[in-house]
């Protein structure tokens, strides 16, 4: 009888643990990607007027940014444009 319920909370136990795999998964996922896809940030690959990523105190030379994804070019702009002083 002891153990029947040893094993049936260790089935408990091992099920909790697989069903929050998926989570911990998902919120890695989510923490990875707290940067903006280039469609969220309406990015251009061309300059808005004298505007471009180049000013912008987001860019990341050479081709990087703080809070868009993926590569970007120092000649774009997007929405989130943060001019420097
Ligand atoms: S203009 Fe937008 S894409 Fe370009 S560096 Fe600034 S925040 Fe990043």
């Amino acid at each position: 009888m002891a153990k029947q319920q040893c094993e049936r909370s260790r089935r408990a136990f091992v099920g909790a643990a697989i069903a929050g795999i998926p989570a911990s998964l998902l919120l890695r996922t989510a923490a990875a990607s707290d940067r903006m896809t280039r469609l969220q940030a309406e990015y251009q690959d061309t300059p808005n007027g004298i505007y471009s990523c180049r000013l912008c105190t987001l860019f990341v030379a050479p081709d990087g940014c703080k809070v868009v994804e993926g590569a970007i070019s120092k000649d774009g702009w997007c929405k989130a444009f943060a001019a420097v002083d």
